[in-house]
């Protein structure tokens, strides 16, 4: 666990009691040193010694998922040392969390509790009703039930077909060619029709199918390049752009698994760009680099997606090995209602190409944004005003449209 989230450090005297039957709970510790005794007051009174702890083990952590009164006292029975994870800190980590994990962990919870009362080690007082009610309050949270229909849905979809990707295309200011592509995930349901991947990507996320999507859609989008590139009729090469997420990067076996696709297909790996948001670089600094270092020495093209909406610092910039900055097109959205927007949009551009890297600006719907941004020295432009993202065969025609024109 990083330290940072361990908010004290607390120190008790052999004999001290760190926690008290029947108190309501509002930390949990770590012991970092010395033992403790568990004592349960029984209903005719008598203390039993239920066991010792020591170091590296957790005690306390019952009361702080639940916030019931503990169930037991513990005493320092040699001087210890606690790291100290509070109620608070742990109650915005499981409401963060995904909401799979938040029924089953207290579900289980509940149990448990039932279980030691059962027991008789515990006075039976609350009574089982109530247990019941909670763990049925739990498991009716909208967005858990919501949650696990859409990940089982996109299982089903992704073992029947029901997902295919699409391409927008990305243009380059100078030449005015189609400098490549984004594939972008599509989802239709057989009776809700169109699904947006901004609402299935995050529970794909946190179910932890994204991983097995990742894969889907790499492959899919390079079989999807060679047979867009066989109908090119000019011989720019083009790339691909194609979106991770902190899931995928977090994967031993990642740039492994990348490295096995790609060479199953005929395009190269310096075409294929990997896109991961500022907001992933930031959560996870040092696993990002060292994955996205052995995917750059590997050969491939490092994108970095929503460039300016993780507040990042930029030192970021340099610490990464990125190629690509990717402009919000929160940014280009405003640029043209106040000229200190588009001085923004002029000094990210500016920064990226100090920094040798490729500039694509995201979301350009107006003429007016596409001519700012060459006029700013802007490298490539993708949105609406050139294209929707579109099937293969509607991506293959408007090239052909593109190059003619
Ligand atoms: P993103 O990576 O930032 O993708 C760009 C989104 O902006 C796409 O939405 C695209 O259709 C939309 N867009 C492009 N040009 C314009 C424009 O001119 N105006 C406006 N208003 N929108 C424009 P889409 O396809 O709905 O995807 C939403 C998000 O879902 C993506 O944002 C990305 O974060 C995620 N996503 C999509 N496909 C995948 C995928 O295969 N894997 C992963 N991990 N995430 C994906
Ligand atoms: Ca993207
Ligand atoms: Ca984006």
């Amino acid at each position: 666990m990083p330290m940072d989230n361990i908010k004290h450090n607390k120190i008790y005297k052999a004999g001290e009691t760190i926690i008290k039957q029947g108190d309501i709970g509002d930390s949990a510790y770590i012991i970092e040193e010395g033992r403790v005794e568990i004592l349960v007051k029984k209903q005719n009174g008598d203390i039993e010694n239920v066991g010792t702890r020591g170091e590296g083990t957790i005690i306390g952590e019952m009361g702080i998922v639940d916030g019931s009164p503990r169930t037991a006292t513990i005493k320092a029975i040699e001087d210890c040392r606690l790291l100290e994870i509070t109620h608070d800190d742990f109650g915005s980590r499981l409401e963060s969390s995904d909401p799979v994990i938040q029924m089953i962990s207290q579900v289980i919870l509940t149990r448990y509790r039932d279980l030691l009362k059962r027991s008789k080690i515990l006075d039976n007082t609350d009574g089982f009703a109530q247990i019941e009610l909670l763990e049925k309050n739990l498991a009716a949270q909208a967005n858990v039930v919501e949650s696990v229909r859409i990940a089982n849905e996109l299982k089903d979809a992704l073992a029947n077909d029901d997902l295919d990707v699409h391409y927008q295309p990305i243009i380059n200011l100078e030449t005015n060619k189609i400098s490549g592509m984004e594939a972008l995930i599509r989802w239709t349901h057989k009776d809700l029709g169109f699904i947006s991947p901004g609402v299935f990507i995050p529970v794909a996320e946190k179910s932890g199918m994204i991983i097995e999507i990742s894969k889907w859609v790499f492959r899919k989008s390079l079989l999807g390049l060679e047979n867009i590139q066989k109908h090119s009729t000019n011989d720019n090469e083009m790339f691909i752009s194609i979106n991770f997420s902190s899931r995928d990067i977090a994967t031993p076996q990642f740039v492994n698994g990348l490295l096995d696709t790609i060479s199953d297909t005929s395009i190269k790996k310096e075409q294929t760009k990997l896109e991961i948001t500022e907001r992933v670089l930031i959560q996870q600094p040092d696993s990002a680099k060292k994955t996205l270092e052995a995917c750059k020495d590997a050969g491939f093209k490092i994108a970095i997606d929503d460039f300016g909406t993780g507040y990042s610092s930029l030192s970021y910039l340099y610490y990464f090995p990125i190629d690509t900055l990717k402009i919000d097109q929160s940014f280009i959205r405003s640029m043209n209602k106040e000229d200190k927007r588009k001085k923004l949009v002029k000094s990210i551009i500016d920064l990226g190409k100090n920094l040798n890297m490729d500039i694509i600006a995201e979301g350009v719907e107006e003429k007016d944004e596409a001519d700012a941004l060459r006029e700013m020295g802007c490298d490539h432009v993708q949105g609406f005003y050139f294209a929707k993202p579109m099937p293969e065969d509607d991506f293959i025609a408007f090239m052909k449209d593109w190059d003619t024109k």
